[in-house]
This record gives structure tokens, sequence and C-alpha cells, in this order.
């Protein structure tokens, strides 16, 4: 049986820089507290936390002391940070640059009027950071079928939440014209006197990675794909892989690999999200060499 690790998963440069930046501050002062799960893995967390790492909520802020928090990749709305400064709390900011970008460019569009749409997830946390940075008035959408909660009589700009997948974005975009030209009742979209903007703000490491997955789960038996439930990026992959290859199989570590999955399988592959670990997927080739072999004969 070949076992291969897939070389275009695992974590994005974005979640790297956060593990790095706290792992820092762990190295020096041994404690650390992280707004909500550093990332969307709960064995990466349990590394973390043997070096001192504690996760906390933000109802837990006022009960903090003698040690930082930090804002972890998906970011924060501008609230957090007024509470953090008015309790007197030190915060290192890890949000993640390209997050810090979409934040920006919602918050000008905001300011100048426009109506903000979010193609996200309401209750992920990087898409509360932005709804905060539009006061807390941009409409969050996850499908086309939602989209009649936009007011198309308005000035309107999309954007999207950096993990979502990009034809569904396209297929929003695409339907929000139709309804402007449909109120307007007008030849052609660019002769509308409507201002409407399609900001696709998918991140590249995400976007990229989806026509990579889908080859390397046609050229495997089976694929073994490692990622944290919570993990939204996880679930978009997974989803895509099993898509190409029905024998895709989800796990958060080791332990829930199944001996039937491997039987008769020639080639086994191993991708994760961009918030699994190298060192995770490893572990998990490394189980299914000593555990697993032996079934596929
Ligand atoms: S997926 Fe992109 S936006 Fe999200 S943390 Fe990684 S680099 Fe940043």
């Amino acid at each position: 049986m070949k076992i291969t690790v897939d070389t275009n998963s695992g974590f994005c440069w974005g979640v790297v820089r956060t593990v790095e930046i706290a792992e820092q501050e762990l190295g020096d002062s041994g404690k650390l507290y992280s707004l909500g799960e550093i990332i969307h893995n709960p064995v990466e967390i349990e590394r973390l936390e043997e070096k001192g790492l504690k996760t906390i909520r933000h109802e837990d802020l006022p009960n903090i002391k003698n040690a930082k928090v930090l804002i972890r990749a998906h970011g924060e709305p501008p609230e957090t940070y007024r509470r953090a400064r008015d309790l007197g709390i030190e915060l290192i900011d890890a949000t993640c640059p390209v997050v810090t970008k979409v934040q920006e460019r919602i918050r000008k569009f905001s300011d100048k009027g426009y109506q903000v749409v979010i193609f996200g997830k309401k209750d992920h946390a990087e898409v509360i950071g932005l709804v905060g940075h539009t006061n807390n008035t941009a409409i969050v959408i996850k499908s086309v079928s939602e989209i009649d909660k936009i007011d198309f009589t308005k000035k309107t700009v999309l954007f999207s939440q950096t993990t979502m997948d990009k034809a569904t974005f396209y297929a929003i975009r695409d339907e929000i014209q139709v309804k402007i030209k449909a109120e307007f009742e007008v030849g052609t979209f660019e002769e509308m006197a409507i201002d409407f903007h399609a900001k696709d703000t998918i991140c590249g490491q995400v976007s990229g990675r989806d026509k990579k997955l889908r080859e390397f789960a046609q050229n495997n038996d089976v694929i073994i794909f490692v990622a944290g439930r919570m993990s939204s990026n996880g679930k978009v992959l997974y989803e895509i892989a099993k898509s190409e290859n029905s024998k895709t199989y989800f796990v958060e570590n080791e332990s829930e690999l199944n001996p039937e999955w491997f039987e008769h399988a020639e080639t086994v592959g191993i991708s994760g999200a961009t918030s699994t670990p190298q060192w995770l997927m490893e572990r998990v080739k490394k189980t299914i060499v000593e555990k697993f072999e032996a079934v596929a004969k």
C-alpha cells in the first residue's frame, strides 16, 4: 500500500504565522490566553496548551490578569479592542494580514454608505469581526437562496468570508445583478445607474487548493481527510475530496481510523485543512503503516 501525504495541504501561512506568534510569547512568558480557539484543531491546541496556552471566551476578559491575550487569525470586531483597552488588557494581535485587509476594505465601503453584503457564515468568528467593521449593519448570507435579505435599490458591495467557495460567490453575484436589473427594468447590467461591486475576497491559500485536492483525490484509492470538526475550511475541502472520491473519510486524529477503509486499497492519500498541522498528517500516516497496511493485502 502506497501512502502519500498531500504536499498541498496543511497550515496556510496565516495560521503558521499565528502559531509562531503564540509560541514566541509562550517561550518568553510561559503564559498566554487565546480569545477563542487559536485554530480549529483540537490536537494542535493540546500541544500549545502544554506550553501554557489557555483558551478563553469574551465573557472571561474581565477576569484576565498578568497575561496577554492573543487575537487569532480570524480577527475580531473593533468592540473587542475597545473592551480590552478599557479593562487594561494587553493584546497580541495575530489577525491574519489577509483578513485585516478585508476588514479595512469593508470599513471603507461601509463608511461611504454602501449596503455591505458578506457571503459567509454568520456565527463564524471572522464574519463576526467583519460585521463589526460595518457597525454591525452588514447583511450575511450563505447561499443564493438568502439573497432576498438584500435591498436591491441601495448601492451595494458584496464581500466574502475568506474560506468560502468561489463558485457560490459568483453565483450570488450573478443573482444579485439579475435582481437589480429586474428592480430597475433596464437593458443590460452595465446600463444601470445602480452602484454594485463584487469583491472576491476568498483567500488564495484556500481557493488554489480545490483543484489540486481534486486531482489528489482522483489519484488515490482512499483519502483520509484530517481536520478539526469545527474547521470551516476543513468542511469545504472534505466535501470537495468526497465529490471526487467516495472513499474519502474525515478524521480528527489517528484514533478515528477504521481498518475497513483500507481493505483492498493500493494507494492512500492523506490530506488536511489549512488548520491541520503537517506533523498530525505524518502521525496519521505512521499509524496506517503500523496498524493497517496488512489489511490492504
Ligand atoms: S486561509 Fe488565508 S485568510 Fe485564512 S488564515 Fe490562512 S492565509 Fe489567512
